[in-house]
């Protein structure tokens, strides 16, 4: 079948570090409905690249809720714990091409740096990010950090790229992160690097996620770009805020599904509630 005529494949990719909440919830439906809508495909990804904070319960949790909410994925679950030589294989190439090196500088060392400058880059998490490679790439003894060389990233993307936004072009300097991590010193993968690898392994067309990932999709379509891979469409979508304007995953008053689950709601009236019909 010509690309074009493929069906669109969306997919809804938790962390297992806490169980769901009404956000996730808005966040699997509404991928649910583009795909049913688009007559597309859904598939699950397990984003459990981040060593330190996932756990199988909450695993075991998530798939739970997802089968209570009646949400049906077309393939088994893809866990990116299964997938760590394809992080290492994207890494290695970006190594080999000079745009990824080995971090000395501690998180001190940054921050005692960034003293002196207001608008010193911080990437998507609000970590500071170190500054020029050069100044950057001492010896270590113990295990180091792998980084993006974001400056040369970008020289080396032939144009600056852009994404596509429900129709609309959005270009975002990804400049404005600087030397982002890409494995960390625990050894584990970076979530940016790990989403573009996934996404284009899992043939996925279609990235609908929160509005919190909007900007950082700048690092996800340079890291596209130099491992030459294919550009989903994208589509951030509102968050679900709680009282106090705060992001529900993050919120400490926010109810999971399963708190939900326990005191009687149904399916039915979650789905109705957060405005999708049953
Ligand atoms: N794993 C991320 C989260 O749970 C979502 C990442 C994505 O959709 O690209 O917030």
């Amino acid at each position: 079948m010509p690309v074009s005529q493929m069906p669109p494949v969306f997919r809804f990719a938790p962390s297992p570090n806490g169980l769901l909440h009404l956000g996730h919830a808005y966040s699997a439906l509404l991928n649910e409905k583009m795909a049913k809508d688009a007559g597309g495909k859904l598939l699950l990804r397990i984003e459990d690249v981040d060593r330190q904070r996932s756990r199988p319960e909450f695993e075991a949790g998530i798939i739970d809720d997802l089968n209570w909410l009646g949400i049906k994925f077309d393939e088994r679950p893809h866990r990116q714990s299964d997938h760590v030589i394809s992080y290492e294989n994207a890494l290695n190439q970006m190594i080999g091409a000079g745009i990824a090196y080995p971090s000395t500088i501690s998180r001190s060392q940054i921050a005692a740096l960034a003293v002196k400058n207001v608008n010193w880059p911080r990437d998507p998490d609000g970590a500071l990010t170190p500054p020029a490679f050069e100044e950057n790439a001492g010896q270590a003894d113990g295990p180091v950090a792998i980084r993006l060389n974001m400056a040369a990233a970008i020289g080396a993307c032939k144009t600056p790229p852009v994404w596509h936004e429900n129709g609309q072009i959005v270009s975002f300097d990804a400049n404005h992160w600087g030397d982002v991590v890409l494995k960390s010193k625990d050894g584990s993968y970076a979530y940016h690097l790990a989403v573009v690898v996934d996404d284009a392994d899992q043939g996925i067309t279609n990235v609908v996620r929160g509005r919190d990932l909007y900007a950082a999709t700048s690092i996800h379509r340079v890291l596209q770009t130099l491992l030459s891979l294919p550009a989903p469409e994208y589509f951030h979508h509102d968050l679900i805020l709680d009282e106090a304007g705060e992001k529900l995953a993050k919120s400490k008053h926010s109810p999971t599904l399963k708190t939900l689950r326990s005191q009687g709601l149904s399916p039915i009236q979650l789905r109705n509630q957060l405005g999708f019909n049953a």
